[in-house]
C-alpha cells in the first residue's frame, strides 16, 4: 500500500555507504521508518527534499506494521530555514526532535501530537535562541501529556510552604511532609517556584523569554525540570543533559 504523509524527520542514520534510514513523525500515521534508497548519492531525488526540523510530503510503501517501509517521493514544504543559521535555535529544535523521538511509541496515529511538533518547532525559530525557551517548552510538553507538575501547595497535604520540590509526588510537598514520607526532594527557592508557576500559565514563550534569569536560578531550573521529565518520559538524561549544557554554557 503506498501512503501520503506530512511529515516531519526526527532522525536519520546511515544504511549503507549510499542509503538513509529515517524516522519521521507523521501527521496521521505516528512515528514511522522508511529506509531511503540512494538517498546519499549526489543525484538523489531525495535530495533537499527532507531535512531535520522541516515539514515534507513523504510517500511511501507501507509493509506490514512496525516494518522498516521503503519511501518512494519526497518533497519539502515548509524547511524551517532558522534552524540553518542559528546554532542556539537549532540546539532548541535538536532537544524537541529527541523528546518527541523518544517519547512517541511506533505507528500509533495522533494528528494532535504532530501540530504539537509543528507549534513548537515553529516557537523555537523564533524563540529556541532563549535559554528560556526549553524550559518553557518542558513545561508545555508535561502539561499537553497530562503530567503538568502541580506547583500549588503541597501535594500531600495542601501547606503552602515553605515547598521543596519532588517529582515522584508530581509537583511540590512542605518540608514536614518531605520528612514524614522521606520523598527525594529537590531545592526549590520562592523565586524559582514563582518563575515555574507564571511559565506554566504562559501559553506563548514571549513572557518566558523576557524573564531574565540568574545563573541560579537557572541550575535549579535545570534540575528540578530534569527530574521531572526523566520520571515521566524516562528520558535518557545525557542526551538532554548534552544538549541543555551546550545551550546554557555560553
Ligand atoms: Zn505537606
Amino acid at each position: 500500500m503506498i501512503i501520503k504523509a506530512t511529515a516531519i524527520p526526527l532522525a536519520y542514520y546511515p544504511y549503507s555507504s549510499t542509503s538513509r534510514i529515517v524516522h519521521w513523525l507523521t501527521r496521521h500515521h505516528g512515528k514511522v521508518s522508511t529506509l531511503l534508497k540512494g538517498a546519499l548519492r549526489p543525484k538523489s531525488p531525495f535530495l533537499g527534499e527532507y531535512e531535520l526540523f522541516g515539514t515534507s510530503e513523504l510517500l511511501y510503501f507501507a509493509k506490514r506494521p512496525h516494518a522498516l517501509h521503503t519511501a518512494k517521493e519526497c518533497a519539502m514544504l515548509h524547511p524551517r530555514n532558522t534552524f540553518r543559521i542559528d546554532w542556539r535555535a537549532m540546539q532548541a529544535a535538536s532537544y524537541l526532535s529527541a523528546l518527541f523521538s523518544q517519547t512517541t511509541p511506533d505507528e500509533a496515529p495522533h494528528p494532535g501530537l504532530f501540530e504539537f511538533f509543528e507549534e513548537l518547532l515553529d516557537l523555537a525559530e523564533e524563540y529556541g535562541r532563549f535559554p528560556q525557551f526549553i524550559h518553557w517548552a518542558e513545561l508545555r510538553f508535561c502539561d499537553y501529556h497530562g503530567h503538568a507538575p502541580n506547583l500549588g501547595s503541597c501535594t500531600q497535604c495542601n501547606a503552602t510552604g515553605p515547598l521543596a520540590f519532588s517529582a515522584t509526588a508530581g509537583g511540590v510537598v512542605c518540608t514536614p511532609c518531605s520528612k514524614k514520607t522521606k520523598l527525594p526532594i529537590l531545592a526549590c527557592p520562592p523565586d524559582v517556584l514563582a518563575i515555574l508557576r507564571a511559565w506554566q500559565k504562559a501559553d506563548h514563550p514571549q513572557l518566558a523569554v523576557k524573564t531574565a534569569i540568574s545563573a541560579k536560578q537557572q541550575f535549579h531550573l535545570s534540575v528540578i525540570e530534569g527530574a521531572f521529565m526523566q520520571h515521566h518520559f524516562n528520558l535518557n538524561p545525557s542526551h538532554r543533559d548534552a544538549i541543555r549544557s551546550g545551550m546554557e554554557g555560553s
